[in-house]
């Protein structure tokens, strides 16, 4: 697919998905708390994204197993769960790392955002598997620079991940977004040893490091959605929407 560059308008389409994409991930955060269902966490999602205009975008989409689409509006990914963990009559715990993912689409343009909480006090080595995830994916997005490169987001990212010893998920990239809400071009989280396309204004980027304490590997659970790590270690995965303007990176999955 042709990497697509947006002008100015479809920015700002762009820019009032990922503000609905953000008030979806507030939402749930606020909500988040030892006993409340994970189908309760999603119906609250869906209803904001409703009432907002928009339509859900992980609803339905298409998996590995074409009978089984995906059946909720947000992804709940618990401890081992990377990605993609389906929401239902599960629980949150306290002592949980718990993975939220949202996308919306609002007049066809697509946000897409993710971030992981810890219920209660977390362990240092969690606090810090968590925080440096989303530091992961600020130095991404902060190398999302015009004249930059593809390359250079993934190198951001792998520099981040690489002192701490922590498993780099490679299975699982960023993306393009915007009309769909997998673009081209593909985003790697760590050194391809290829440059990749150019950065420039008009890009749109979903930017998404996924981290563990142990193992890159992963696999996927007989629900043909869940995504979890080979060896049983705890995962984190930040994510945001950018765009990239003359002056350097925007998020916009943000309020
Ligand atoms: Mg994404």
């Amino acid at each position: 697919m042709a990497v697509s560059l947006k002008s100015p308008a479809e920015v700002d389409g762009m820019r009032r998905a990922g503000r609905v994409v953000a008030e979806v991930l507030a939402l749930v955060e606020s909500e988040l708390r030892p006993g409340v269902s994970t189908a309760h966490l999603d119906a609250l999602a869906e209803a904001h994204i409703r009432r907002s205009g928009a339509v859900p975008s992980f609803k339905g989409y298409p998996g590995a197993n074409p009978r089984r689409p995906f059946p909720a509006s947000i992804c709940i990914s618990i401890d081992a769960e990377i990605v993609h963990g389906i929401p239902g009559e599960r629980t949150i715990r306290s002592g949980q790392v718990v993975s939220i993912d949202a996308g919306a689409i609002v007049d066809g343009w697509h946000g897409d955002a993710a971030r992981t909480f810890f219920i209660g006090e977390p362990p240092e080595p969690v606090r810090s598997l968590i925080e440096t995830t989303r530091l992961a994916m600020m130095a991404g997005i902060a190398a999302a620079q015009p004249g930059n490169h593809i390359g250079d987001i993934g190198a951001a990212v792998e520099d981040v991940a690489r002192p701490m010893g922590y498993g780099v998920i490679r299975q699982f990239v960023g993306h393009g977004i915007g009309r769909a809400m997998h673009e081209d071009p593909q985003v790697p989280n760590y050194r391809t040893g290829q440059a990749g396309r150019r950065i420039e204004p008009g890009l749109c980027l979903a930017i998404e490091p996924m981290f563990t304490l142990g193992s890159y590997e992963a696999m996927m659970l007989p629900d043909d959605w869940t995504i979890v790590t080979r060896d049983g270690s705890l995962a984190a995965h930040f994510e945001h929407s950018i765009t990239i303007t003359e002056h350097g990176p925007e998020i916009l999955t943000t309020v």
